[in-house]
């Protein structure tokens, strides 16, 4: 934030005159009333609240048919789900509980927030706002831990039913609907709060900064970074990158920063790394998430040389340093694997990576 000449040269005076404590405003100002700083206080806590929702909204859309559609390659890490995201007002920080009553409707039961398109749950026909009040006949519960509760119900029921029955409440008329479980990767993908344009990893789950959720320009480039950063989580890089002793997080700076700017686009923040090959691994098969939910991923490589013009200190010729992929290599390796899916597709072939034998 920029301090205004006026303010500047105020502050100025007041050093010069050694009498900076005693230094009062000078200009007269319009009087701000305190039940109107409340009522403005209250609007921006709704467009904040708002601003996340629409985050959250829009990386689960994004994200659930690449973790939903890349089961296959998750292995151990897998886990059943219907394709929503259920919540109650408790899941809400305090300062905004009244906003998510007011907005959503959030009060102590479990309301359904989104349904993923194409989810097992938007083909039962469970919409938002449903209230959830039974599984398979045993009531939820409401208030503090009710959502954790009811997930680790249906972890449970998952082990031997592949449907589960689910008494909604919808207005004032209750109804039950039968809704498969789907297989997923079990590698949740959150929002984080960081403004840097950034994304990571770390053999748990995936993050995605509001930096980045800002900077990609529709989904196809969400749908990019989030199986970027699956494919690192699925090949097991944190852990081999890493060692077993210590599963960190890795900020994984995507293409263009390597480590090589901290500056500009990605602010002031710890960079840890992948390697070259990792990355280029990541590159590799996350295209091939991204290309099994279903996007067009004609323009994803367009999306890295984006990533590099945001950050032109990492943009270097090939052999910069042994370990730092140049972004126009990066480019370049990404339109071979764009036609090789491409080519896959044409071929009505399954859209798996090949893996060295
Ligand atoms: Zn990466």
């Amino acid at each position: 934030m920029k301090h205004s000449i006026l303010a500047r040269s105020l502050l100025l005076l007041c050093v010069a005159a050694g009498t900076l404590a005693g230094c009062a405003p000078v200009t007269q100002r319009p009087a701000v009333e305190d039940k109107a700083i409340a009522e403005e206080a209250r609007k921006q806590r709704e467009l904040a609240w708002q601003d996340l929702q629409e985050d959250l909204a829009r990386l689960y859309r994004v994200s659930y048919p690449i973790l939903a559609r890349g089961a296959n390659f998750c292995e151990d890490k897998v886990r059943f789900s219907i394709g929503v995201r259920i919540g109650n007002a408790q899941g809400v920080a305090k300062e905004f509980r009244e906003t998510a009553a007011r907005l959503a409707g959030l009060r102590d039961e479990l309301q359904v927030i989104q349904v993923a398109p194409g989810s097992p749950a938007e083909r039962a026909g469970l919409r938002e706002k449903d209230i959830i009040l039974a599984v398979e006949g045993k009531s939820t519960q409401s208030g503090e831990g009710a959502r954790e509760k009811l997930a680790a119900a249906l972890e449970e029921a998952a082990k031997t039913r592949k449907q589960l029955d689910f008494k909604i409440r919808r207005g004032s008329a209750e109804q039950v609907l039968r809704i498969e479980l789907e297989p997923v990767c079990d590698y949740p993908v959150v929002v984080n709060s960081a403004d840097a344009i950034n994304a990571f990893a770390d053999g748990k789950q995936v993050a995605v900064t509001r930096g980045m959720l800002r900077f990609v320009r529709d989904d196809l480039e969400l749908a990019v970074v989030v199986g970027h950063e699956l494919a690192h989580n699925t090949m097991g890089h944190i852990r081999k990158q890493m060692g077993n002793a210590f599963l960190g997080t890795i900020l994984d700076v995507l293409a263009a920063s390597r480590g090589v700017n901290t500056q500009g686009a990605f602010g002031n923040i710890a960079t840890m790394v992948f390697s070259k090959d990792f990355e280029a691994e990541a590159d590799y098969a996350g295209l091939y998430f991204t290309a099994r939910a279903g996007y067009e991923i004609d323009r994803a490589p367009n999306f890295w040389r984006r990533m590099a013009a945001a950050n032109p200190g990492g943009i270097q010729q090939r052999g910069f340093g042994a370990s730092h992929p140049s972004t126009p290599e990066r480019f370049l390796a990404l339109e071979k694997i764009a036609e090789e899916i491409k080519a896959k597709k044409t071929a009505g072939k399954d859209l798996a990576p090949q893996l060295q034998k």
